[in-house]
């Protein structure tokens, strides 16, 4: 029986979008969480400008729809790599709608994502925002963790106030210099990559016609990339050369220099950034201990080179969001945070090993070296005839799901379906959480008696999936779930709530085995143990 005081469920450190996004999934689920953000004002700076189809998805479940938000854009164009004659090295498909229902790649402004993030949150009545507070250490025993929290010094001086807080749960989302992470005594493995790049944050006065609109000069007097950053704004990032001078190149009139050759001028354009990032490719070696976890940029750190950093933190604030509402809720043991370390690095790992080579393709600035990459890179093209490559599908580290069935680990397909009198996306016009889809058949009658339990004590949704005009309660308005069931010669697919496929089947034996696998991973409580965690 839990008798001990709890100030919070769960604590998190580091307003930024991943614990923001953390504190969202879990304030809608009706549990308190305390937000301490070191600022008592939003970090304005821009960074990520770019996010990728599963976080569109993400965001959808908040109400944000990436195609029609006026903080968020698209560009229906391939991405280019060229070198600096102007001829493709590579060529990737950003033109395409995902499988996972929406296009592949998004724009927006950092700061622009965070306030229609923490417009969500204010509206959630169990959130305590605690702004102006750092976390300065933690300890933690078998109920609960005590988060030390001190007045941020840099905003009251250095006599500011302190208090404690008892929370059942502590994450760190504390950025690249967590805290959390090093009171945890958790090290990290780095790469002991870094490039520095200077960033420079445009905002034309009048709209930017720039073809092609998104690509990558690999030209080794200045590599360079040339994207879109959001409604009304573009983003140009310059290799700081070696012997170049981190304070000179930032200067805003040599910022300007290196905007002529593009067309923008103090007279066309405002310069709202101008600043030098060191590139880092690193990640922690265990993202929980305990109580504890650890989610985005103080788990992992990558090159922007694939636009991929944030991402992987918005989908650890997703992966444990579901594992920390159902622990809380005494639906799940505390073991299945052991699934988030693990699949959630491998996960991350494969996205920093990929930035990484995408850094050593473009990072050249010699020139023999860099006549050698387009020989080999064009040969490479046009033996693909030119053909785009499409973004990997990656697979998540050991964990919930079962490797014997095919796709499981891997983001689900989604598609296009009437229900509810609704004719949407799979995940608005059903719903999210565990999902159960038979295709033509009834997928509850394929569980044990036991398995119908403890699906429910989980909330799932069972769905008959079917063509219009059969008998099924969601229909297959384009035939994108019978096509995908089909190529994975599955009649049962078993989706979790972050979209992941957790088992593929083709019979009840089959599902019934597996099903009992992954309850047994996640340590699914017996329904008398339903009490509070
Ligand atoms: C130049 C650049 C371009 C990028 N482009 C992209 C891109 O296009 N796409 C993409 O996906 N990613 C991109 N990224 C990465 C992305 O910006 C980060 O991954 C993301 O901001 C990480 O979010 P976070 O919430 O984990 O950490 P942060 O945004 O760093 O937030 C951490 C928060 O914790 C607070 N904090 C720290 N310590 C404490 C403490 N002790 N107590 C209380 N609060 C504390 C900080 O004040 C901060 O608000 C880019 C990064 C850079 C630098």
């Amino acid at each position: 029986m839990d008798t001990e005081h709890f100030d919070t469920d769960v604590a998190i450190v580091g307003g930024g979008p991943v614990g923001t996004l953390l504190a969202i999934l879990l304030g809608k689920q009706g549990k308190r969480v305390t937000l301490v953000e070191r600022w008592t004002k939003a970090y304005g700076r821009p960074r990520a400008v770019t996010y990728d189809h599963e976080i569109a998805r993400i965001l959808a479940t908040l109400g944000i729809n990436s195609d029609n938000d006026t903080a968020i854009n698209y560009h229906d164009e391939l991405y280019y790599l060229k070198n600096a004659q102007g001829e493709n090295l590579q060529i990737v498909d950003w033109d395409s709608i995902s499988a996972s229902g929406w296009r592949v790649r998004y724009w927006f402004n950092q700061p622009d994502l965070e306030k229609r993030l923490s417009g969500i949150l204010e509206t959630l009545p169990l959130v305590t925002q605690l702004r102006g507070w750092q976390g300065m250490a933690l300890d933690q025993d078998a109920n609960g963790v005590t988060l030390s929290l001190q007045r941020n010094p840099d905003e009251v001086g250095p006599h500011g106030e302190r208090q404690t807080l008892r929370a059942k749960f502590v994450v760190g989302a504390d950025g690249a210099n967590s805290m959390v992470r090093e009171c945890l005594g958790i090290d990290n493995e780095d790469k002991g990559y870094f490039f520095d790049w200077l960033i420079l944050d445009m905002i034309p006065h009048a709209p930017y016609d720039a073809k092609p609109s998104q690509w990558q000069l690999c030209d080794p007097k200045r590599p360079t990339t040339i994207v879109p950053a959001g409604p009304g704004r573009r983003r140009w990032e310059f290799m700081v050369l070696p012997g170049e001078s981190v304070e000179e190149i930032q200067a805003p009139e040599n910022a300007w220099k290196l905007m002529e050759p593009w067309g923008l001028t103090p007279e066309n354009a405002e310069l709202e950034r101008s600043a030098v990032y060191r590139f880092q490719a690193r990640w922690a070696k265990v993202w929980h201990k305990g109580r504890c976890a650890l989610a985005g940029d103080a788990a992992h750190l990558m090159p922007p080179f694939a636009g991929e950093g944030m991402c992987a933190g918005m989908r650890d604030a997703f992966a444990l969001g579901w594992r920390l509402n159902a622990i809380l809720e005494g639906k799940l043991g505390m073991e299945a945070l052991e699934s988030y370390t693990t699949e959630r690095i491998e996960h991350a790992k494969y996205y920093i090993n990929f930035s990484q080579e995408l850094g050593k393709i473009i990072c050249i600035a010699d020139e023999k070296e860099a006549a050698a990459r387009d020989a080999k890179m064009k040969a490479e093209l046009a033996a693909r005839n030119n053909e785009p490559v499409v973004s990997d599908v990656c697979q998540l580290g050991a964990g919930a799901w079962c490797p014997d069935s095919a796709h499981a680990g891997e983001l689900s397909v989604q598609g296009v379906v009437e229900a509810n009198g609704k004719r949407d996306r799979f995940d608005q016009a059903v719903g999210c959480g565990w999902v159960l889809i038979g295709m033509d058949t009834d997928p509850q009658a394929a569980l044990t008696c036991a398995q119908l339990e403890q699906f429910k004590q989980l909330e799932g949704l069972a769905v008959r999936m079917g063509a219009a005009g059969t008998a099924c309660d969601v229909v297959d308005a384009e035939g994108t779930y019978a096509r995908w069931l089909k190529d994975m010669d599955a009649r049962y697919v078993l989706l979790r709530p972050d979209f992941y496929v957790a088992i593929t089947a083709n019979s009840p034996a089959q599902l019934q085995a597996r099903f009992d696998r992954i309850m047994s991973t996640l340590r699914l409580q017996s329904v008398p143990a339903l009490v509070a965690a």
